[in-house]
């Protein structure tokens, strides 16, 4: 039906796999998400990390990624770093955010929240807006917020936060941010890589993604893209002997190496993956084919009943939020246990309020692969006897007058 159903890689494994390749369901989550036979295969050699291939592998993976930050990369260093992405997180709080300053968090889910709580731990003042589950922060309240508290020295955005799919304004946030003479950190986690983020058009001094989300990598590690003025500065800002990234990139830029001991077989996998990455069409594309895959699964999911929590204009192209269906009939395990069977691994939902569940539109899949997952829900449906998968009434209603 759509000219997106022919490009994905899947179809062309060296293996000549059919898909779900090697029989695995897919991973509709936000990552560990699926990925292409290539990758996999990346991971099939050890290498030495002290020597010079590795090195060169590691420059190769840094360079690559300064790419995607169009024109205004060469005032930036990219600085990756072991671990899952809270530790990038955690470093770049930690790294950027100086022992005396103070973090205004714009939170609107867990991982908002979560920020909150490392600068907890790690000691440091912080300012938390909490916007609950499906709204956004406005420009408008971080510029009162920060016209109110001077003592305010950065400012950290979710890009896109990945427990309801929203993704944040953060063009109109960068703009509140500078104008107030503050800074700008973003978590990029789920966003990097399909959703632009070139400083040349929305300015920030660092931003933190990881391996296995957007970039189509496995897990492993994160990296942070640090505008070079700033990370000067930075040095014995961390709290951390491991977390710490003036520290990593110094090491990085004298030798080449990690610090510690790398994720050798998940940077070759990723070094891979960021090759495919602009075979396809670099951030562009990769967006692109991720909002069609968006938008097939909602159409189809509404067509089923469901509604998404979101209102339409907050859809990111890497996740969505769908009500649970008010039918008593419906039980979201025994629908993820049906939907697994089926050969597709779907998400819990992660609000505080409403019962949810989530569907990913990222990683090695395309509009043919979103239809199967609408497809597979319709059936998993009539298994259990649900006959509206309309949201509870009042809940809906509560969403639409909230977005109003
Ligand atoms: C995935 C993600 C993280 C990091 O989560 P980990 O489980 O530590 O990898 C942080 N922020 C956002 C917005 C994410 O989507």
């Amino acid at each position: 039906m759509s000219e997106q159903d022919t490009l994905n890689p899947l179809h062309t494994s060296p293996c000549g796999l059919p898909d779900p390749q090697l029989g695995e369901p897919f991973l509709l989550t936000p990552g560990p998400l699926t990925t292409s036979f290539a990758v996999k295969q990346a991971m099939l050699k050890d290498w030495g990390s002290w020597d010079g291939d590795f090195r060169a592998m590691t420059a190769d993976m840094r360079r690559r990624l300064l790419d995607l930050l169009g024109n205004d990369k060469d005032a930036f260093e990219c600085i990756p770093m072991q671990g899952s992405g809270s530790y990038l997180v955690e470093a770049m709080l930690g790294t950027m955010v100086p022992k005396d300053g103070k973090l205004l968090v714009l939170a609107n889910g867990a991982y908002g929240l979560r920020a909150a709580r490392t600068m907890e731990v790690i000691g440091r003042a912080c300012h938390l807006l909490d916007k609950g589950d499906y709204l956004p922060p406005r420009g408008a309240e971080v510029a009162e917020i920060l016209a109110n508290d001077p003592a305010i020295t950065h400012v950290l955005a979710i890009h896109c936060e990945t427990s309801s799919g929203i993704l944040n304004p953060v063009a109109e946030i960068s703009e509140a941010t500078y104008a107030a003479g503050r800074k700008l950190l973003v978590d990029s986690m789920s966003a990097f890589g399909a959703v632009p983020m070139e400083p040349g058009t929305i300015r920030y001094e660092a931003l933190v993604s990881s391996a296995n989300k957007c970039i189509e990598g496995v897990p492993g590690f994160g990296f942070a893209l640090v505008r070079r003025s700033e990370l000067i500065a930075t040095r014995g800002n961390c709290h951390s002997l491991s977390l710490d990234l003036h520290a990593q990139w110094e090491n990085m830029e004298k030798s080449g190496q990690w610090r510690f001991t790398p994720p050798t077989h998940v940077v070759a996998a990723f070094l891979d993956a960021l090759k495919a990455h602009e075979t396809e069409g670099g951030v562009a594309a990769r967006g692109a084919r991720y909002a069609n895959n968006r938008d097939v699964m909602v159409a189809g999911m509404r067509a089923l009943g469901f509604e998404t929590l979101l209102d339409e204009r907050w859809l990111s192209p890497i996740i969505v939020t769908f009500f649970c269906p008010a039918d008593v009939r419906f039980e979201f395990d025994r629908f993820y246990g049906l939907m697994k069977d089926k050969g597709f691994i779907i998400y819990p939902g992660k609000l505080t309020v409403v019962d949810s569940f989530r569907i990913g539109c990222i990683g090695q899949m395309d509009a043919a692969i979103m239809r199967r997952v609408v497809a597979a829900a319709r059936q998993s449906l009539e298994e259990m006897g649900v006959t509206s998968a309309a949201p509870p009434a009042a809940a809906f209603e509560e969403r639409k007058k909230l977005n109003a």
